[in-house]
């Protein structure tokens, strides 16, 4: 059975797992990114972790932000202090010694529906990650869309608020703002400040709301929670519906920490849809939870890339 190493890299954590043939996962392992000092540290690490198990690996395939297809560099990306150039392809190539294969973390997503999750059969899909960040993956006729510098999707940055709230790329109002995880708790505290008294999310400190904590009150009925919840699920509807009246896509995946959350999420976002989308497409559209979620879709989507790419005629 061919195997290959799966690496997401992500802002707050390095996950990683050698996938085999039906997705199952062997020596998974997460990492904290700022305990890692450089690329060739990370490769190191993970190398002595797996070492006794890399026989049969036939290759790597590694989701990371700000990757340069082209030269399967990462680029200046904002959440890592590991330079601003980092040639990861030749850093993991030459430690481990096996082809290596390296996209953006939102694609990666994509990879993952698309080899092992629900798009199995689909041509024209996207997949959004809810968490830290926005990711936006996307296959239209069988293809992943990458555009003309590698970096479409980045849908967390399309602004939806005039003059809203400042974000980490320098712009104002841009989606990330209000439903990343961040965004999603300012939110929060900002109606705290204004409310009666009696939320939940009073009784837990305020350092440790998060967004689940956030959605979990709210299927409790609690009436801030209520309203954070409907305030993400109407600006996330926003994004949402902007890529299926653009680009006619059907069926669109959440998937990451955020997507967790489920039903609540799924229900209020396609009560917005409703409204925001074209009516010729209002009843074609079709906005489901990744069943991959649980999983880790960027770690399967590495490496199905890397398999389709690298695996050898057994
Ligand atoms: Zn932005």
């Amino acid at each position: 059975m061919s195997k290959f190493l799966g690496i997401d890299i992500g802002g707050t954590n390095v996950s990683y797992a050698i996938v085999d043939e039906n997705g199952e996962f062997a020596n998974e392992n997460s990492i904290m990114t700022s305990t890692i000092g450089s690329v060739e540290e990370l490769a190191d690490t993970i190398y002595e972790a797996i070492k006794s198990d890399l026989k049969g690996l036939e290759g790597i395939g590694i989701g990371a932000p700000s990757v340069n297809i082209q030269t399967q560099q990462i680029e200046y990306a904002p959440n890592l202090n590991w330079g601003d150039v980092i040639p990861i392809k030749d850093i993991f190539q030459s430690r481990f010694d096996l082809p290596v294969v390296v996209i953006n973390d939102a694609n990666a997503a994509a990879y993952g529906e698309k080899f092992f999750g629900g798009a199995v059969d689909m041509d024209h899909f996207a997949v959004i990650t809810l968490g830290t960040g926005i990711g936006l993956g996307m296959f239209i006729n069988g293809e992943i869309v990458n555009g003309s510098n590698g970096l479409a999707g980045e849908i967390g940055h399309s602004i939806v608020q005039l003059d809203g709230r400042e974000c980490n790329c320098g712009k104002f109002g841009c989606l990330e703002t209000y439903i990343a995880k961040d965004g999603i708790i300012q939110t929060a505290k900002e109606l705290l400040e204004f409310s009666s008294g009696g939320s939940l999310l009073q009784k837990i400190s305020p350092s440790d709301i998060t967004p689940l904590e956030i959605f979990k009150a709210a299927r409790k009925e609690d009436p801030v929670s209520l309203e954070v919840v409907d305030a993400v699920t109407k600006y996330l509807a926003l994004g949402v519906s902007n890529l299926i009246n653009i680009l006619d896509i059907e069926h669109v995946f959440l998937s990451g920490g955020i997507a967790k959350s489920g039903n609540i999420l799924k229900r209020k976002t396609d009560k917005y849809l409703k409204t925001f989308v074209l009516p010729n497409l209002r009843d074609k559209f079709d906005l489901r939870i990744s069943e991959i979620n649980d999983k880790n879709g960027a770690i399967l989507g590495s490496a199905a890339l890397a398999k389709q790419k690298f695996e050898a005629v057994h």
